[in-house]
């Protein structure tokens, strides 16, 4: 097993997200993707933490199955959300004791009614970090967003606060977004703040319009009005999924020749999609 800031430093790394499953025939079709997505030899994979700890037992038995029963290296999802810094010590417990040594720190999204999750000891996802920083055992990476965070007044704070987030934590992985310039643009203005730590993008090829231009919404990513039409009128899955995959490895071709640190698939626990990008792009699978 692996700390992601030792990989990288060595080289790129090409890894995928998970969410964990609601139940017995979720767990199984996921079970299916990660024996599927394994022959690519990950670097990683990480599994998303529900904000406020609604998927916190989930979240922990997928990363200690995928620790104990299978090669790959995983990362833990963390939110600020509903947190105590007791809580957060117990899931580092856990973590510890199950070898997992990877943590992405997440400001997590505020429930839509604040009663249903408990009080927090942090404000934002920095203080997560320092938290984190103090056991050494953990490789942290942070969230980055392109296009700057919705809840961010202007995007220059909001890169101020990255800068400061990445003097301390390991690495970030970003939101997803459908143009390099987005990418390029951040990695400019972060340098500008005196940071090169690596930041790795995330890539959610659209293998559904609808739902991505939902999620492309909630998250702040501009869905372009290129990609709108191009997928404007197409029912069938298979071709919105062809289209998807081949605006997505024209992204992450666009994203390598720049000189990206590596590339983290929103996989959405499917694995198709992410297949097909690693074939058009000649990454090496086993
Ligand atoms: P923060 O860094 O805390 O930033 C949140 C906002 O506060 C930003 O607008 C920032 O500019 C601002 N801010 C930061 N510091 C300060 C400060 N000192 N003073 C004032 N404002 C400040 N959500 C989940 O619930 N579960 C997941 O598993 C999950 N996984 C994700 C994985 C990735 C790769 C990414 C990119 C996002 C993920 N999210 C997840 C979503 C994320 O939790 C939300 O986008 C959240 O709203 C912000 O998270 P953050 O870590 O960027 O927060």
């Amino acid at each position: 097993m692996a700390r992601i800031s030792d990989l990288l430093a060595v080289g790129r790394t090409f890894s995928f997200e998970f969410f964990p499953p609601k139940n017995d025939a979720a767990q199984l079709s996921l079970g299916r993707t990660i024996a599927e997505l394994e022959g690519l030899n990950p670097a990683f994979v990480s599994v998303t933490y529900g904000a406020g700890g609604s998927t916190r037992e989930r979240t922990r038995d997928l990363l200690v199955w995928m620790r104990k029963e299978t090669t790959i290296s995983p990362m833990a999802h963390l939110t600020c959300v509903g947190h105590t810094r007791a809580d957060i010590n117990t899931i580092l417990g856990t973590y510890r004791s199950a070898g997992i040594e990877n943590i992405l720190a997440l400001g997590g999204d505020p429930p839509s009614d604040p009663a249903d999750v408990g009080p927090s000891d942090y404000a934002y996802a920095l203080d997560l970090v320092e938290h984190l920083c103090q056991d050494e055992g953990f490789s942290i990476g942070v969230a980055a967003h392109p296009e700057g965070h919705p809840r961010s007044t202007s995007r220059a704070q909001d890169r101020r606060f990255l800068a400061e987030k990445l003097r301390r934590a390991d690495f970030a992985i970003t939101q997803f977004f459908f143009e390099a310039e987005h990418y390029l643009r951040m990695i400019d203005e972060l340098a500008a703040l005196g940071v090169t730590k690596p930041i790795i993008p995330g890539i959610m090829p659209v293998t559904n319009g609808g739902q991505v231009q939902r999620m492309a919404e909630l998250s702040g990513a501009v869905f372009p009005a290129w990609l709108a039409r191009r997928l404007d009128g197409v029912e069938d899955a298979d071709e919105v999924r062809r289209i998807g995959v081949e605006v997505a490895t024209t992204l992450c071709a666009d994203l390598l020749a720049a000189g990206a640190p590596g590339l983290h698939f929103y996989t959405l626990n499917r694995s198709t999609a992410t297949r097909e990008i690693y074939a058009n792009l000649g990454l090496p699978v086993s």
